[in-house]
């Protein structure tokens, strides 16, 4: 089995270094916080001091950071490309914007070190289950490198492209995710204006060409889909807070791309509103209270 550096064990990053534990890696972890660090010491992980120290015997680098300039400064600037053993991998799982994500694949390339941009979708949940998916940016022979740890800690894992095509494939899809669920949720205020059983519009809705996720498996309005968050008051699920951060990614990439996302656009007022009223905790389907005009 591959010795693992794991860097950033928070709240996504604990669960993946502790599923790569089950499957018997020697995983080495890194975090600035003590806290979080304690549950993947106890699963049997090895304490290093430094990233850099957490790397040198590694032959896979895993990491899972907050954003952009926290990859940039754990691989760049003294860090992880001048430390790591020759020949490792590196992964970064975090979801970061796309301009990061190809100057660190070039300077790994630089340094001669295979390269992935590889975030996922999935959510807590999905790390605990080893169920998420990965979205992988860079070579063939990366990929095919990284692909039996990853799946260790997931179940999809999807080669999207050169490098940085991981970051833009879930922020292309988040995009899309949180204007079908802004749709969804007008759709419902719409039809309780209009006196129209909510779950009559699910019934309808939901098997015809108005069919999508956020109406059949995230449904903002409690009963039709038991599961979804809005049964229990819009708690757990997917934060408003990240998917801002992801739609906030999307437009970065647009105004950069001198691409058109109106819609895009529209979908972060909104979520960025929806913070600023002190709920980006809420799961995402809970802006349909905002539209309620109930926060
Ligand atoms: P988190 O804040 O819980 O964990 C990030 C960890 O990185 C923290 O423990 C922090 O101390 C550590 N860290 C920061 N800088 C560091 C450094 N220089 N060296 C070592 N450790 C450092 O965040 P999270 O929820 O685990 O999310 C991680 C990434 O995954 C983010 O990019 C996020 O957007 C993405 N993501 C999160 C979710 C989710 O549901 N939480 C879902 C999909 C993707």
């Amino acid at each position: 089995m591959s010795t693992i550096a794991f860097i950033g064990v928070g709240n996504m990053g604990g669960p993946m270094a502790r599923n790569l534990l089950k499957a018997e890696h020697a995983v080495t972890a890194f975090d600035l916080s003590a806290s979080v660090l304690e549950p993947v010491l106890k699963a049997g992980a090895k304490k290093a001091a430094t990233a850099n120290e957490a790397v040198t015997d590694a032959d896979i680098v895993v990491t899972m950071l907050p954003a952009g300039q926290h990859v940039r400064s754990v691989y760049l600037d003294n860090g992880i490309l001048g430390a790591a053993k020759k020949g490792a991998l590196l992964i970064d799982s975090s979801t970061i914007d796309i301009d990061s994500a190809r100057i660190v694949h070039a300077a790994a390339e630089k340094a001669g070190f295979d390269f992935l941009d590889a975030p996922v979708s999935g959510g807590v949940g999905g790390a605990e289950a080893g169920t998420l998916t990965f979205m992988c940016g860079g070579s063939e022979k990366a990929f095919a490198r990284g692909l039996p740890a990853l799946e260790k800690m997931g179940k999809r894992i999807v080669l999207a492209g050169g490098a940085g095509a991981g970051q833009a494939a879930k922020i292309c899809n988040n995009m899309l995710l949180a204007i079908s669920m802004i749709g969804t949720c007008e759709a419902f205020v719409l039809a309780e204006k209009l006196g129209l059983d909510p779950q009559k519009l699910f019934d309808i809705a939901s098997t015809s060409s108005g069919q999508c996720w956020s109406l059949t498996t995230y449904c903002p309005v409690p009963g039709p889909v038991p599961t979804s968050p809005s049964n229990r008051g819009y708690a757990g699920g997917f934060a408003s807070a990240l998917m801002l951060k992801d739609l906030k990614l999307a437009q970065a990439a647009a105004q950069s791309s001198g691409a058109t996302t109106p819609l895009g656009a529209e979908a972060t007022q909104l979520y960025s509103l929806l913070a600023a009223k002190g709920q980006g905790g809420l799961d995402f389907s809970g802006i349909i209270k905002m539209l309620r005009g109930e926060i």
